[in-house]
């Protein structure tokens, strides 16, 4: 089975570095990857590709920027072309950025089909970019690898007990991307801080363009990087742009983008993690750290549940008052809510059954 994987964006890089590890490795199953170019300095990719082991994309498309609907249009006007040339089986998306909206897009115009993984997450907040491209991913995707039961019970809600595509829970890539790198952690160079930090990091639509938010966030990091632990902030490149442009300023330990080894560094040497990352809350908790979310949902609920993590917006006292209460609390995974790090060779094993 030949799978035209579409990838883009710095977390699909992370979680193809363990699926398609388990695709070669697959008898039967070969792959043939597709860069969009979404994400393209250097440290929001090529240092990924470098770092995981990734195989090089046999397709690099170079589009970034520009509206949604520009980005996404241009995206699918090559993405067919690469489709129409390499013939597929399945075309493998990850997650929910306007790559996967694309690439789920022209495969099922050409009848290929769809293999989505990290299937089934909601926020249930339609003015997010992500949740209108992950639904309409599922839609026309044939298999549905969701990471948790809450997914399950999303898409099963959404009626799709009665079509014929497949849903199933393998547990979370991220978890095993997080697993098989965690002993090759990094530190970032020339930092010089121990532990005891607070993570942060900032990039998710609904903050960085909004300026009142925007405002209200980087006011609450200057006071808890003043009274509570020093804010380190591997900044986004969008975010900068952003900060500079409304002339805030942050007084914050601002690193550039690093990689996941050194992401990971910084994790496991946190006391707290505080960000609106989606990725980033369940790393978080596989790293045993607390989590402070700075969005109004979060498609990660079972953390809440089980109290690894708390949302407090945008509100500036919110989210002081929730790093001051939660710097340095530990946590445990007692339930692997994530499926334990087996979910990219179990799908790799599914696909090869199909
Ligand atoms: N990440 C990284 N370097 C950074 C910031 C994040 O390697 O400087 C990793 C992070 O550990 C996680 C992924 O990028 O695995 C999350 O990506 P991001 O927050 O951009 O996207 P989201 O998960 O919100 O879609």
């Amino acid at each position: 089975m030949k799978i035209l994987t579409i990838i883009g964006a710095r977390p699909q890089f992370i979680k193809a570095s363990v699926v398609s590890k388990a695709i070669l490795e697959q008898p039967g199953l070969s792959e043939v990857i597709v860069h969009t170019g979404q994400h393209f300095d250097a440290n929001m990719s090529d240092i990924f590709f470098d770092q995981l082991g990734i195989p090089k994309p046999h397709h690099q498309l170079d589009i970034h920027g520009g509206t949604h609907g520009d980005m996404t249009g241009r995206m699918l006007i090559e993405i067919e072309q690469v489709m129409l040339a390499e013939k597929p089986d399945r075309v493998l998306v990850y997650g929910d950025t306007n790559s996967t909206l694309a690439g789920a897009l022209a495969a099922a115009k050409l009848h290929i089909p769809v293999v989505h993984i990290e299937a089934g997450l909601r926020s249930f907040n339609m003015r997010m970019p992500e949740e209108i491209n992950r639904i309409l991913t599922d839609q026309v995707s044939e298999v549905l690898f969701c990471p948790t039961q809450t997914a399950i019970d999303n898409l099963q809600r959404e009626g799709f007990t009665s079509k014929s595509a497949q849903v199933l829970n393998v547990g979370d890539v991220m978890q095993d991307s997080a697993l098989f790198f965690a002993q090759r952690a990094t530190i970032p160079e020339g930092f010089d801080l121990k532990s005891g930090f607070i993570l942060t990091t900032l990039h998710r639509a609904e903050n960085t363009d909004d300026p009142l938010r925007l405002g209200a966030i980087v006011s609450a990091l200057n006071e808890i990087h003043k009274t509570v632990a020093p804010v380190v902030v591997p900044m986004h490149p969008r975010t900068r742009g952003v900060i500079a442009k409304l002339g805030l300023v942050l007084e914050a330990r601002v690193i550039a983008p690093v990689g996941y080894l050194e992401m990971i560094w910084l994790l496991q040497h946190s006391g707290l993690v505080l960000t609106d990352s989606g990725g980033v809350q369940k790393e978080a908790f596989f790293f045993g750290k607390a989590c402070v979310t700075m969005r109004d949902q979060t498609e990660w609920v079972e953390l809440l549940s089980c109290g690894a993590n708390v949302l407090v917006g945008a509100d500036r006292d919110q989210i002081v008052a929730a790093a001051r209460q939660n710097v340095n609390r530990v946590v445990i995974d007692d339930n692997q809510l994530y499926g334990g790090g087996q979910a990219a060779s179990r799908i790799a094993a599914h696909l090869a059954s199909l």
